[in-house]
């Protein structure tokens, strides 16, 4: 049994449909994984699968419709906002757009400052300051920067002020929600390079959401697929993207972008087509059958359970045993 900081246990969240005659969205139904300590745990799936909601469920920015999500052991998904306070401590989230999460009104000092201020600690407002400064140095900005406001930063930049907050109260998660998708390629490396050199320095854990393959590769020790809603495969330390089993991580891996051509050619499996379905009506059986080219008429009606599969390797699919 892990060390687990965060555990995810049958995890829904349904969103009623404006007018529409009791639907709901299926964002999340029944997730569940675990992020042990001091590792990063990889999501990979196209848009509207579910990672956002995912991540803004977890650290309660939504509340769940059913399941679990247990904290260091202790399940916060029906705390109250009272009750969740001195949790928020241990968990924080890096946003995707570093232009709209950080407060246009507030300087940076303000912005960083502001999860002391929030819990009552940090010491003194001169001691506060001073963590501040620490920090802006620790994320590669200056002391002088402190008390500039959030327009005058350029992406990166930004996005170095919005560590800089999620760090300043020593949390022991951060959920990065496609961190480094708003950034310029060049700036993308700098950041999670930054990341990971946290990670060793403070023994952090993370979700880290993306839809770069690569990336996710780059940093993660496991790595999860979500389809419509649902966990696909999960590859514990092991290598997913050589060996990838459920036909949908197959596709999503050989729709990547190919450092070059010769590689493009000598992918073996076929890439995606079709659209995600909607999440409102999403399929009987197997949510992917839609789009696989494996499917057969029991995929139609059945639902596959994630079953293990060895090595860390789990996958839910009927062709798989
Ligand atoms: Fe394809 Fe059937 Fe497997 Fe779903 S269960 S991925 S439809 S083969």
């Amino acid at each position: 049994m892990g060390d687990y900081i965060l555990e995810v246990e049958n995890l829904v969240k349904h969103f009623p449909v404006k007018g529409g005659a009791g639907k709901v969205v299926h964002a999340l139904d029944g997730v569940s994984f675990g992020i042990e300590r001091g590792r990063t745990l990889g999501l990979v799936g196209e848009s509207g699968c579910g990672k956002s909601t995912l991540a803004r469920t977890i650290i309660r920015i939504y509340d769940p419709s059913a399941g679990k999500i247990l904290i260091d052991g202790r399940d916060i998904a029906k705390l109250s906002q009272r009750q969740l306070k001195p949790v928020r401590k241990k968990i924080q989230m890096i946003f995707q757009d570093p232009f709209a999460s950080l407060n246009a009104r507030m300087t940076v000092k303000e912005i960083i400052a502001e999860p002391l201020r929030v819990h009552q600690t940090g010491g003194t407002a001169r001691e506060r300051d001073e963590l501040v400064y620490e920090m802006l140095t620790k994320v590669g900005l200056e002391r002088a920067h402190a008390n500039r406001y959030a327009h005058e930063f350029s992406g990166g930049q930004r996005q170095r002020i919005g560590i800089a907050r999620s760090l300043i109260l020593h949390p022991e998660i951060i959920i990065c929600d496609e961190p480094i998708s708003a950034l310029d390629v060049s700036i993308q490396a700098q950041v999670v390079n930054m990341l990971i050199a946290f990670q060793q320095e403070l023994q952090l854990s993370y979700l880290f959401i993306a839809h770069d393959l690569s990336m996710v590769r780059y940093v993660s020790n496991d790595v999860g697929v979500m389809y419509l809603g649902k966990l696909v495969e999960f590859s514990s330390g092991g290598d997913l993207y050589q060996n990838p089993l459920h036909p949908y991580t197959q596709g999503l891996i050989q729709s990547a972008p190919a450092a070059n051509p010769a590689a493009a050619r000598a992918r073996k499996s076929a890439p995606l087509e079709g659209d995600i379905p909607s999440p409102i009506n999403p399929p009987p059986g197997c949510r992917f059958h839609t789009r696989c080219r494996y499917a057969g008429a029991s995929c139609k009606t059945e639902e596959p359970v994630m079953k293990d599969l060895g090595a860390g390797h789990w996958a839910a699919c009927h062709l798989l045993s």
